[in-house]
């Protein structure tokens, strides 16, 4: 299998230069891309705790130009973007005689993240993430990853373009986060094996009869964490471990073999690094993005963050269980699709945003979201349509392929339940 190169797991280089990231030499400066998301307002909060530290160079959005105006006014933004161009003339509008700079379209998305900027928090969802990341990803500077899909569709093709740019990459997903200071100063061969925790999500304790009727809501309430709604229903399917899961291979320095998914349904320990000692390192929080995205911001050093403190003897006891892959499937799928690499990923995840999508629309049940994605990735290996990635072409092509077969597998349902109007 071809093999990614690995970010170091902690290298000198990053040490240095994020020194004087909050030393006392002056505010960081920073872009965020999806900056009206979940992670984008996380990331805003903690802005605007900190002003002094940090100097906002762009914010982008896709089409709530409200809020995108508001957080460029509140944090002096230089350049606001909106993703739609028909959004342009409302939020040029909305933001007259400020002096922030204004633009719209998808190349300007992607050229806000090529803005000279200490740091690119990479914060939109989906594979519509892709080109604007990498373009962050080609700056040599820090790039604050929560943007799933470079990792996951492009993984091998992204790391080469992070490792060729001497980037930064720091992960924002909580468990990656936590692996990353599990494994500070670590050897790679003294790592037995890195275990990602998920919380099993709403449905944990559910019957496949009760998983058969699960509706968009009860899928979008996640226990633990407040977040958007493709990743909620991610959290629901346990398709959003098995991605983490392909992150973790790029990110680390392990194979598919040493990379284990724990069920921890209080989510407070985020992932534990095992070592050949017979050692475990593990890194505990209360739930809250703010930690993580605070630390992807400061790394190595760490800043003040208003996450509600731990107190173990309140939660009194931590529970963990195994994963149940026959109610998930979708985390086997992951895993299939790990290891069979080339574009193989990618099909899985446009197929899944496909279906997802498809979920929170009313348009096929909940256990269908695994079913599509299964079907696609047969009917992908199928056509030879798995093949090697070599570059990030070779990936958005996948994709495409991976959405027309997804929307062609969601019609039968829709008419064999004679419902074809929902
Ligand atoms: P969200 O849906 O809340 O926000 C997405 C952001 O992306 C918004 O600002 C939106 O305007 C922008 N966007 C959407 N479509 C776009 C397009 N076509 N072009 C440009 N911008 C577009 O998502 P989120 O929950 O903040 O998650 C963002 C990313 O971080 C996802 O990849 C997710 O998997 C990952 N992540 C999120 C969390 C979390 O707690 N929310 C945790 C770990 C990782
Ligand atoms: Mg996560």
């Amino acid at each position: 299998m071809p093999h990614a190169p690995k970010a170091a797991v902690s290298r000198p280089s990053m040490a240095a230069s994020a020194a004087d990231a909050l030393g006392g030499s002056g505010p960081r400066s920073l872009t965020i891309l999806g900056a009206t998301g979940s992670i984008g307002k996380s990331t805003l909060d903690l802005i605007m705790r900190n002003r002094q530290s940090f100097e906002v160079v762009a914010l982008t959005a896709q089409k709530n130009v409200a809020a995108l105006a508001r957080a460029a006014r509140e944090v002096r933004a230089r350049l606001a973007v909106i993703g739609d161009v028909a959004c342009y003339g409302e939020l040029k509008a909305e933001l007259a005689g400020t002096g922030i700079k204004v633009a719209a379209g998808q190349a300007a998305v992607i050229a806000a993240a090529a803005e000279p900027a200490d740091c690119v928090m990479g914060a939109i969802v989906g594979a519509a993430g892709l080109e604007p990341t990498f373009e962050a990803a080609r700056q040599g500077r820090r790039l604050a990853l929560a943007n799933k899909e470079c990792l996951v569709s492009a993984g091998a093709v992204f790391m080469r373009a992070v490792e060729r740019a001497g980037t930064e990459l720091i992960p924002v997903d909580s468990e990656h986060s936590a692996a990353l200071q599990a494994l500070e100063g670590a050897l790679p061969e003294s790592i037995e094996k890195v275990t990602l925790t998920a919380s099993g999500g709403p449905f944990r304790t559910w019957t496949p009869e009760q998983l058969a009727r699960a509706t968009p809501d009860e899928a979008r309430c996640h226990p633990n964490w407040s977040m958007g709604a493709k990743i909620s229903v991610d959290s629901a399917t346990l398709m959003n471990k098995g991605l983490e899961l392909i992150e973790a291979y790029h990110l680390f320095p392990v194979e598919p073999h040493q990379l284990g998914i724990v069920v921890h349904p209080q989510s407070i320990v985020h992932c534990l690094v095992s070592y050949i000692d017979g050692s475990v390192i593990a890194q505990l929080s209360n739930p809250d993005m703010r930690t993580p995205i605070a630390l992807a911001l400061t790394w190595p050093r760490r800043m003040s963050t208003p996450t509600e403190r731990l107190d173990l003897v309140k939660l009194g006891s931590l529970s963990f269980e195994a994963p149940d892959e026959g109610r998930f499937p979708a985390l086997r799928l992951a895993r299939e699709a790990l290891v069979c690499g080339g574009t193989a990923p990618a099909v899985l995840n446009g197929a899944n945003e496909v279906s997802v999508e498809a979920f929170l629309a009313g348009r096929i049940p909940f256990p269908d979201i695994a079913r599509i994605v299964a079907e696609c990735l047969e009917a992908a290996h199928a056509r030879g349509l798995t093949g090697a990635a070599e570059s990030l072409g070779d990936i958005l092509a996948a994709d495409k392929e991976a959405r027309r077969l997804a929307r062609s597998l969601l019609q039968p349902h829709v008419s064999s339940e004679g419902n074809g109007s929902r």
